[in-house]
C-alpha cells in the first residue's frame, strides 16, 4: 500500500494535437514544485507518488501547480483483495470517525482481465465496509462520502474526496511575460492571475533610490518570493532606478503630465528588458478609473510608449475582489507594508486625467536627454532570483 494523489487536469485535457506537450509540461512542473517521490501519468490521470514526503506538504504544494482541476488522496495498492479491503475500510472509517452516515462504492474497470466488473466491486466491497460499520447505510444518488476504486493493469487506486486546485494551465505553455510589479496590492495578483493562463513570469520593479531605501527591496522581494510558489523554475526579479528620470522630468515638463510621462520611461525601460529577456508582453496590475494614471486616455498614453502587448488581467475587477485575491495568495500582508516604491516621491500635485497623446509625444521630444538617461537607468538594472525554500 503507498500513499498517492490522484490528479485530473482541466482545460490541457481539451487541446487536442497539443495535448502531450501540455501534460509533459504539467508533469515537469509538478516535479518542480511538488517535488514529490515520483509523477506518472496513467490512464488519462496524473498520479503522484508521495514517497516519504508528508501529505499535508504535498496537499498545500499541489495548490500552487496551475493546470490542474482538482486532487485526490489516496492508496495504491496491488491487485489483492485482502490488501484492497484492508484500505476500503481504512478510508471508510476516517468518514465515519467524522459522523457521515451514508456513502457509495464507485469503481472503474479500466482493466479488463481483472475477475470482478465494476458492479460486482461496488456489491461486494460495499457489503464489506457495511459489514465493517452497521450504522451506515448505501446511498447511491446522495451519499455523504464515496469511495472511488479505479482498478487498472498494475494496481488498483483508491481514493475519495475532490480538494480544487487552481485550474488554468500549466506556466510556460502560453510563453514568458513581464510583470511591472510595484510595492501595491494589485500588481502581484495580476501576476497571479498572468501565471494561471499559462505565462512563464519575470518581474520588474522601479525605485527611487536614495528616497526608497532597502526595506522597498526587501518587500518587493518578499512578493516576489509569494510569487515564486507558482514558477517551476523560480523568478527572475529585475530592480531599476528610475530617480534620475524623474528628477528630469519635474524639472523639465509641466507638473501635470510628469506621472504619464514617467510611466511611458518605465515602459520603454520595460520593453527593453522584455526583448532581453524573451519576454512577448508586460503585464500591469491596472484598472480602469481607480486613479488618475489609469484613465482610459492616460493608460492609452502609457501604453503608446511600449513597443510589447500589455495585460492588464485585472481590468474588471474591483477593488474588493483584489484584495480578496490578494489575502488568498498571501500577499496582502506584504503589499500593505509602508515602504514606498517609485512614485510617490514625484507625484504630481494635479495629474492630468485627460491627455492628449499629440501633445504628449511633443512634450516628450522636447526632452532631450530623456532617452540617454533611460538607457543609463537600463543599464543600472539589478538582478535577483528568488525561488521558494519552504
Ligand atoms: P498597484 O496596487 O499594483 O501598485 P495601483 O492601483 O497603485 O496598482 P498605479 O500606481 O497606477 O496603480 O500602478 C499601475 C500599475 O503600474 C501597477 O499595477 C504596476 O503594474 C505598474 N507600476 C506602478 N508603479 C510601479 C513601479 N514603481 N515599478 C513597477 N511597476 C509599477
Ligand atoms: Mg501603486
Amino acid at each position: 500500500m503507498e500513499n498517492v494523489f490522484v490528479i485530473r487536469y482541466s482545460e490541457i485535457g481539451l487541446k487536442g494535437q497539443n495535448r502531450g506537450w501540455f501534460e509533459k509540461k504539467l508533469i515537469d512542473n509538478i516535479l518542480k514544485i511538488v517535488r514529490p517521490a515520483a509523477v506518472n501519468k496513467r490512464y488519462g490521470r496524473i498520479i503522484v507518488r508521495i514517497g516519504r514526503n508528508d501529505p499535508e506538504v504535498i496537499t498545500q504544494r499541489l495548490k500552487n501547480v496551475f493546470g490542474i482541476q482538482n486532487y485526490s488522496l489516496g492508496y495504491a495498492v496491488s491487485h489483492d483483495l485482502e490488501e484492497l479491503r484492508e484500505v476500503v475500510i481504512k478510508v471508510a472509517k476516517v468518514f465515519v470517525e467524522q459522523g457521515l452516515k451514508t456513502f457509495k462504492i464507485n469503481a472503474q474497470r479500466g482493466y479488463k482481465e481483472f475477475p470482478m466488473t465494476s458492479l460486482e466491486i461496488n456489491r461486494e466491497f460495499g457489503a464489506y465496509v457495511l459489514e465493517s460499520f452497521p450504522n451506515l447505510k448505501v446511498d447511491v444518488h446522495n451519499p455523504d462520502f464515496e469511495i472511488g476504486i479505479d482498478v487498472r493493469e498494475k494496481e488498483i487506486f483508491v481514493f475519495s474526496g475532490k480538494i480544487p486546485s487552481s485550474g488554468g494551465l500549466p506556466v510556460g505553455v502560453s510563453g514568458r511575460a513581464l510583470l511591472l510589479l510595484s510595492g501595491g496590492i494589485d500588481s502581484p495578483v495580476a501576476g497571479w492571475y498572468a501565471m494561471r493562463r499559462g505565462l512563464e513570469l519575470q518581474t520588474l520593479t522601479f525605485l527611487s533610490p536614495p528616497m526608497t531605501t532597502e526595506k522597498s527591496v526587501e518587500k518587493i522581494l518578499s512578493l516576489g518570493r509569494e510569487l515564486s510558489k507558482y514558477l517551476p523554475n523560480g523568478l527572475r526579479m529585475w530592480i531599476v532606478p528610475l530617480t534620475d528620470i524623474q528628477m528630469y522630468i519635474k524639472e523639465n515638463a509641466p507638473d501635470e503630465y510628469s506621472l504619464i510621462l514617467q510611466r511611458r520611461s518605465m515602459m520603454r525601460i520595460a520593453s527593453m528588458i522584455a526583448r532581453r529577456s524573451k519576454a512577448k508582453a508586460i503585464v500591469t496590475g491596472e484598472n480602469l478609473g481607480q486613479v488618475a494614471s489609469q484613465t482610459l486616455t492616460n493608460m492609452a498614453a502609457i501604453e503608446d510608449a511600449s513597443s510589447l502587448l500589455v495585460l492588464r488581467p485585472l481590468i474588471g475587477f474591483d477593488k474588493v475582489e483584489t484584495t480578496k485575491k490578494a489575502k488568498e495568495i498571501g500577499t496582502f500582508d506584504i503589499s500593505i507594508q509602508p515602504y514606498i516604491d517609485s512614485c510617490v516621491a514625484f507625484a504630481p500635485k494635479r495629474p492630468a486625467t485627460k491627455s492628449d497623446i499629440n501633445e504628449i509625444r511633443k512634450i516628450e521630444s522636447q526632452l532631450e536627454k530623456l532617452s540617454d538617461l533611460e538607457h543609463e537607468a537600463f543599464k543600472k538594472r539589478e538582478s535577483y532570483r528568488v525561488t521558494c525554500t519552504e
